[in-house]
Protein backbone atom coordinates (compact mmCIF):
# COMPACT_ATOMS: atom_id res chain seq x y z
CA UNK A 1 0.00 0.00 0.00
CA UNK A 2 0.78 3.34 -0.56
CA UNK A 3 0.52 6.97 1.10
CA UNK A 4 -1.76 8.08 -1.52
CA UNK A 5 -4.41 5.30 -0.54
CA UNK A 6 -5.03 7.03 3.08
CA UNK A 7 -4.03 10.16 2.05
CA UNK A 8 -2.08 12.82 3.81
CA UNK A 9 -4.79 13.10 6.92
CA UNK A 10 -5.20 9.09 7.27
CA UNK A 11 -1.49 9.18 8.11
CA UNK A 12 -1.74 11.68 10.36
CA UNK A 13 -4.37 10.30 12.13
CA UNK A 14 -2.40 7.05 12.33
CA UNK A 15 0.21 8.62 13.98
CA UNK A 16 -2.16 10.53 16.11
CA UNK A 17 -3.44 7.39 17.14
CA UNK A 18 -0.27 6.25 18.66
CA UNK A 19 0.62 9.27 20.71
CA UNK A 20 0.06 9.35 24.68
CA UNK A 21 -1.64 12.72 26.05
CA UNK A 22 0.01 13.69 29.37
CA UNK A 23 -0.90 16.80 31.40
CA UNK A 24 1.25 18.81 30.29
CA UNK A 25 0.04 18.33 26.51
CA UNK A 26 -3.01 21.12 26.48
CA UNK A 27 -3.36 20.67 22.58
CA UNK A 28 -1.56 17.81 20.57
CA UNK A 29 -2.00 16.71 17.23
CA UNK A 30 -4.87 17.77 14.88
CA UNK A 31 -4.99 21.90 15.78
CA UNK A 32 -2.95 24.30 14.16
CA UNK A 33 -0.36 24.56 16.57
CA UNK A 34 0.25 22.24 19.91
CA UNK A 35 0.26 24.12 23.17
CA UNK A 36 2.41 23.09 26.10
CA UNK A 37 3.05 23.83 29.68
CA UNK A 38 6.77 23.58 31.41
CA UNK A 39 7.32 22.98 34.40
CA UNK A 40 7.45 26.52 36.65
CA UNK A 41 10.65 27.99 36.92
CA UNK A 42 11.85 26.07 33.30
CA UNK A 43 12.94 27.80 30.54
CA UNK A 44 12.65 26.26 26.99
CA UNK A 45 14.98 24.81 25.13
CA UNK A 46 14.82 23.86 21.23
CA UNK A 47 16.82 21.76 18.77
CA UNK A 48 16.09 20.69 15.18
CA UNK A 49 17.40 18.31 13.29
CA UNK A 50 17.23 17.19 9.58
CA UNK A 51 18.12 13.46 7.73
CA UNK A 52 17.94 13.52 4.46
CA UNK A 53 17.70 10.14 2.43
CA UNK A 54 21.22 10.40 0.38
CA UNK A 55 23.16 12.82 2.78
CA UNK A 56 21.95 11.14 6.33
CA UNK A 57 20.95 7.46 5.45
CA UNK A 58 20.97 4.94 2.70
CA UNK A 59 17.51 3.09 2.36
CA UNK A 60 19.66 0.51 0.78
CA UNK A 61 20.56 -0.62 4.73
CA UNK A 62 18.24 1.76 6.83
CA UNK A 63 15.81 -0.27 8.65
CA UNK A 64 12.82 1.79 8.67
CA UNK A 65 12.18 1.55 12.63
CA UNK A 66 16.09 2.19 13.72
CA UNK A 67 15.44 5.62 11.03
CA UNK A 68 12.60 6.54 13.48
CA UNK A 69 14.33 6.23 16.66
CA UNK A 70 17.34 7.77 14.95
CA UNK A 71 15.62 10.62 13.70
CA UNK A 72 14.30 11.34 17.68
CA UNK A 73 17.59 10.20 19.03
CA UNK A 74 19.73 12.84 17.62
CA UNK A 75 17.93 15.55 18.75
CA UNK A 76 17.39 13.63 22.30
CA UNK A 77 21.81 13.97 22.06
CA UNK A 78 21.42 17.58 21.55
CA UNK A 79 18.75 18.07 24.61
CA UNK A 80 21.56 15.79 26.32
CA UNK A 81 24.51 18.05 25.55
CA UNK A 82 22.76 21.24 27.17
CA UNK A 83 21.57 18.73 30.43
CA UNK A 84 18.15 19.75 29.48
CA UNK A 85 15.14 17.28 30.19
CA UNK A 86 13.35 16.30 26.97
CA UNK A 87 9.63 16.93 26.77
CA UNK A 88 8.04 17.58 23.20
CA UNK A 89 8.61 16.59 19.69
CA UNK A 90 7.16 17.98 16.09
CA UNK A 91 7.87 15.68 13.50
CA UNK A 92 8.13 16.89 10.23
CA UNK A 93 8.13 14.76 6.70
CA UNK A 94 8.63 14.74 3.15
CA UNK A 95 7.67 11.23 1.53
CA UNK A 96 8.42 10.60 -2.28
CA UNK A 97 5.48 8.76 -3.41
CA UNK A 98 6.61 5.21 -3.94
CA UNK A 99 7.99 4.87 0.10
CA UNK A 100 5.84 1.92 0.66
CA UNK A 101 3.13 2.69 4.00
CA UNK A 102 4.20 -0.42 5.99
CA UNK A 103 8.07 1.41 5.57
CA UNK A 104 6.16 4.87 6.83
CA UNK A 105 4.24 2.71 9.91
CA UNK A 106 7.51 0.83 10.78
CA UNK A 107 9.42 4.38 10.83
CA UNK A 108 6.44 5.90 12.98
CA UNK A 109 6.27 3.41 15.47
CA UNK A 110 10.37 3.30 15.80
CA UNK A 111 10.16 7.14 16.73
CA UNK A 112 7.31 6.52 19.15
CA UNK A 113 8.86 3.97 21.02
CA UNK A 114 11.90 5.89 21.03
CA UNK A 115 9.41 9.05 22.27
CA UNK A 116 7.92 7.05 25.14
CA UNK A 117 11.28 5.84 26.55
CA UNK A 118 12.88 9.38 26.77
CA UNK A 119 9.57 11.19 28.57
CA UNK A 120 8.85 12.66 24.95
CA UNK A 121 5.32 13.30 23.42
CA UNK A 122 5.08 13.82 19.82
CA UNK A 123 2.90 17.02 19.44
CA UNK A 124 2.74 17.89 15.93
CA UNK A 125 4.58 18.67 12.65
CA UNK A 126 3.94 18.70 8.83
CA UNK A 127 3.62 15.86 6.37
CA UNK A 128 4.47 16.72 2.60
CA UNK A 129 5.31 14.75 -0.63
CA UNK A 130 8.41 14.62 -2.01
CA UNK A 131 9.89 14.78 -5.66
CA UNK A 132 13.37 13.72 -4.37
CA UNK A 133 14.44 11.22 -1.22
CA UNK A 134 12.90 10.72 1.97
CA UNK A 135 13.43 13.93 4.40
CA UNK A 136 12.60 13.89 7.53
CA UNK A 137 12.94 17.10 10.30
CA UNK A 138 12.78 16.80 14.04
CA UNK A 139 12.33 20.26 16.84
CA UNK A 140 12.15 18.98 20.14
CA UNK A 141 11.72 20.96 22.88
CA UNK A 142 12.64 20.72 26.43
CA UNK A 143 13.31 22.15 29.55
CA UNK A 144 15.51 23.15 32.19
CA UNK A 145 16.00 25.39 35.49
CA UNK A 146 17.91 28.54 33.43
CA UNK A 147 21.21 28.04 35.98
CA UNK A 148 21.22 24.33 35.28
CA UNK A 149 21.63 24.44 31.29
CA UNK A 150 25.11 23.91 30.15
CA UNK A 151 27.07 25.48 27.71
CA UNK A 152 29.51 25.20 25.53
CA UNK A 153 31.24 28.07 26.36
CA UNK A 154 32.44 27.40 30.06
CA UNK A 155 35.91 25.65 29.95
CA UNK A 156 38.50 27.13 31.64
CA UNK A 157 42.41 26.17 31.42
CA UNK A 158 43.24 23.57 33.72
CA UNK A 159 39.67 21.68 33.57
CA UNK A 160 39.20 17.94 32.74
CA UNK A 161 38.26 16.93 29.24
CA UNK A 162 35.68 14.06 29.66
CA UNK A 163 34.12 11.61 26.99
CA UNK A 164 31.41 9.35 27.70
CA UNK A 165 30.56 5.96 26.32
CA UNK A 166 33.11 4.74 23.78
CA UNK A 167 34.50 6.57 20.03
CA UNK A 168 34.37 5.30 16.89
CA UNK A 169 32.05 3.05 16.30
CA UNK A 170 29.20 4.24 14.22
CA UNK A 171 32.06 5.26 12.31
CA UNK A 172 33.52 2.00 11.79
CA UNK A 173 29.53 0.40 11.45
CA UNK A 174 29.00 2.64 8.67
CA UNK A 175 32.13 1.21 6.41
CA UNK A 176 30.97 -1.81 7.59
CA UNK A 177 27.65 -1.24 5.95
CA UNK A 178 29.29 0.50 2.75
CA UNK A 179 31.35 -2.71 2.53
CA UNK A 180 28.06 -4.91 2.38
CA UNK A 181 27.78 -5.98 6.08
CA UNK A 182 24.11 -5.71 7.82
CA UNK A 183 24.96 -6.87 11.17
CA UNK A 184 27.31 -6.51 14.43
CA UNK A 185 27.15 -3.89 17.65
CA UNK A 186 28.90 -1.17 15.61
CA UNK A 187 26.14 -1.09 12.78
CA UNK A 188 23.90 -0.67 15.78
CA UNK A 189 25.63 2.02 16.77
CA UNK A 190 25.61 3.78 13.37
CA UNK A 191 21.61 2.78 13.10
CA UNK A 192 20.39 3.20 16.53
CA UNK A 193 22.36 5.09 18.52
CA UNK A 194 21.53 5.49 22.26
CA UNK A 195 21.45 9.22 23.22
CA UNK A 196 22.92 9.99 26.55
CA UNK A 197 19.84 12.03 28.24
CA UNK A 198 20.08 10.55 31.68
CA UNK A 199 23.91 11.20 31.89
CA UNK A 200 23.57 14.75 30.74
CA UNK A 201 20.71 15.68 33.09
CA UNK A 202 22.56 13.89 36.19
CA UNK A 203 25.22 16.14 35.06
CA UNK A 204 23.98 19.35 34.95
CA UNK A 205 21.17 18.73 37.78
CA UNK A 206 24.55 18.83 40.26
CA UNK A 207 25.90 21.28 38.62
CA UNK A 208 29.16 19.48 37.56
CA UNK A 209 30.20 20.43 33.76
CA UNK A 210 31.53 23.69 32.65
CA UNK A 211 30.96 23.20 29.43
CA UNK A 212 29.57 20.22 27.49
CA UNK A 213 28.40 18.82 23.35
CA UNK A 214 27.62 15.85 21.89
CA UNK A 215 29.47 14.22 20.08
CA UNK A 216 28.37 14.38 16.32
CA UNK A 217 30.51 15.50 13.88
CA UNK A 218 33.83 13.73 15.53
CA UNK A 219 35.98 14.01 18.67
CA UNK A 220 38.26 16.58 17.77
CA UNK A 221 35.15 19.06 15.49
CA UNK A 222 33.13 19.08 18.32
CA UNK A 223 35.80 19.41 21.22
CA UNK A 224 36.96 22.48 18.92
CA UNK A 225 33.29 24.18 19.50
CA UNK A 226 34.02 23.78 23.02
CA UNK A 227 37.07 25.28 22.28
CA UNK A 228 35.67 28.17 19.91
CA UNK A 229 33.00 29.31 22.32
CA UNK A 230 35.48 28.62 25.56
CA UNK A 231 38.30 30.95 24.09
CA UNK A 232 40.68 27.84 25.09
CA UNK A 233 43.07 25.43 23.89
CA UNK A 234 42.75 21.26 25.23
CA UNK A 235 45.54 18.18 25.48
CA UNK A 236 44.25 15.44 24.48
CA UNK A 237 45.68 12.06 25.36
CA UNK A 238 44.83 10.10 22.34
CA UNK A 239 45.44 6.67 23.91
CA UNK A 240 43.42 6.99 26.63
CA UNK A 241 40.36 7.52 24.32
CA UNK A 242 38.01 4.67 25.39
CA UNK A 243 37.57 2.55 22.77
CA UNK A 244 35.09 -0.48 22.40
CA UNK A 245 35.58 -4.39 22.25
CA UNK A 246 34.14 -4.48 19.07
CA UNK A 247 36.36 -1.49 17.74
CA UNK A 248 39.47 -3.09 19.63
CA UNK A 249 38.66 -6.04 17.14
CA UNK A 250 38.03 -4.90 14.38
CA UNK A 251 40.37 -1.88 13.66
CA UNK A 252 43.83 -2.77 14.24
CA UNK A 253 45.46 0.01 16.23
CA UNK A 254 48.14 0.66 13.40
CA UNK A 255 46.05 1.49 10.68
CA UNK A 256 44.96 4.67 9.69
CA UNK A 257 41.22 4.18 10.49
CA UNK A 258 42.13 3.64 13.74
CA UNK A 259 43.34 7.21 14.36
CA UNK A 260 40.41 8.29 11.94
CA UNK A 261 37.29 7.00 13.19
CA UNK A 262 38.15 7.87 16.57
CA UNK A 263 39.20 11.33 16.28
CA UNK A 264 37.07 12.39 13.35
CA UNK A 265 34.34 9.75 13.04
CA UNK A 266 31.04 11.12 13.83
CA UNK A 267 27.38 10.50 14.68
CA UNK A 268 28.79 8.59 18.10
CA UNK A 269 26.22 11.06 20.15
CA UNK A 270 28.61 10.75 23.28
CA UNK A 271 28.70 13.63 25.64
CA UNK A 272 31.94 15.76 26.16
CA UNK A 273 32.12 17.83 28.53
CA UNK A 274 34.70 19.56 31.01
CA UNK A 275 34.86 19.89 34.42
CA UNK A 276 37.09 21.30 37.25
CA UNK A 277 39.52 19.33 38.64
CA UNK A 278 38.01 18.92 42.12
CA UNK A 279 34.67 17.94 40.41
CA UNK A 280 36.01 15.01 38.76
CA UNK A 281 35.19 12.57 41.37
CA UNK A 282 31.28 14.52 41.30
CA UNK A 283 31.30 13.44 37.88
CA UNK A 284 32.61 9.95 38.17
CA UNK A 285 29.66 9.39 40.10
CA UNK A 286 27.08 10.83 38.37
CA UNK A 287 28.36 8.41 35.45
CA UNK A 288 27.96 5.29 37.38
CA UNK A 289 24.58 6.48 38.54
CA UNK A 290 23.24 6.78 35.19
CA UNK A 291 24.84 3.43 34.15
CA UNK A 292 27.47 5.67 31.84
CA UNK A 293 30.84 4.78 31.75
CA UNK A 294 32.70 8.38 31.41
CA UNK A 295 37.17 8.70 30.96
CA UNK A 296 38.96 11.56 31.49
CA UNK A 297 40.91 12.05 27.99
CA UNK A 298 42.93 15.20 28.63
CA UNK A 299 42.83 18.77 29.97
CA UNK A 300 41.78 22.28 28.82
CA UNK A 301 45.10 24.86 28.41
CA UNK A 302 44.68 28.51 27.95
CA UNK A 303 46.75 28.27 24.83
CA UNK A 304 44.54 27.53 21.36
CA UNK A 305 44.03 24.71 19.13
CA UNK A 306 44.38 21.23 20.20
CA UNK A 307 47.25 19.04 21.26
CA UNK A 308 47.22 15.49 20.06
CA UNK A 309 49.70 13.50 22.26
CA UNK A 310 50.18 9.57 22.21
CA UNK A 311 51.18 7.23 25.30
CA UNK A 312 55.22 7.75 24.57
CA UNK A 313 54.66 11.32 24.48
CA UNK A 314 55.03 12.17 20.70
CA UNK A 315 52.34 14.49 19.12
CA UNK A 316 50.58 13.58 16.54
CA UNK A 317 48.52 15.21 13.81
CA UNK A 318 45.59 14.63 12.33
CA UNK A 319 44.24 14.19 8.74
CA UNK A 320 41.17 15.75 9.25
CA UNK A 321 39.27 17.25 12.22
CA UNK A 322 36.07 16.07 11.20
CA UNK A 323 32.67 16.13 9.08
CA UNK A 324 31.70 19.42 7.74
CA UNK A 325 28.54 19.06 4.76
CA UNK A 326 30.18 21.80 2.86
CA UNK A 327 33.76 21.38 3.40
CA UNK A 328 34.02 19.27 0.03
CA UNK A 329 31.47 21.73 -2.35
P1 LIG B 1 -1.92 22.99 8.92
O1 LIG B 1 -2.45 22.92 7.53
O2 LIG B 1 -2.68 23.89 9.86
O3 LIG B 1 -0.43 23.18 8.97
P2 LIG B 1 -1.73 20.17 8.94
O4 LIG B 1 -2.85 19.65 8.10
O5 LIG B 1 -0.40 20.29 8.36
O6 LIG B 1 -2.21 21.54 9.55
O7 LIG B 1 -1.62 19.29 10.26
C1 LIG B 1 -2.75 18.92 11.00
C2 LIG B 1 -2.28 18.46 12.35
O8 LIG B 1 -1.49 17.30 12.22
C3 LIG B 1 -1.42 19.48 13.08
O9 LIG B 1 -1.70 19.35 14.47
C4 LIG B 1 -0.01 19.02 12.80
O10 LIG B 1 0.87 19.42 13.82
C5 LIG B 1 -0.21 17.50 12.76
N1 LIG B 1 0.76 16.82 11.89
C6 LIG B 1 0.92 16.94 10.55
N2 LIG B 1 1.90 16.14 10.09
C7 LIG B 1 2.39 15.48 11.16
C8 LIG B 1 3.42 14.54 11.37
N3 LIG B 1 4.18 14.10 10.34
N4 LIG B 1 3.63 14.10 12.61
C9 LIG B 1 2.91 14.56 13.65
N5 LIG B 1 1.92 15.44 13.53
C10 LIG B 1 1.66 15.92 12.31
MG1 LIG C 1 0.95 21.84 8.14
Amino acid sequence: MRLSEIGEFGFIDRISGRVGNPEEVVVGIGDDAAVTVLSPGMVLLSTSDMLVEGVHFDLAWSDPYSLGRKSLSVNLSDIAAMGGIPKFALLSVAIPPELPLDFLERFIEGFIAQAVSYGVTLTGGDTSSSRGGFVISVTLQGEQYPEKVVRRSGACAGDIICVSGTLGDSALGLQMLIKGERSGAAIMRHLDPQPRNVLGRTLADAAIPSSMIDVSDGLLADLGHILAKSGTGARVAIDSLPLSSCFKRAVESSSPEFRRYTLSGGEDYELLFTVSPERLDDARSAAEASGTAVTAIGGITSGNGIILVDSAGGHYTPESSGYDHFAHV
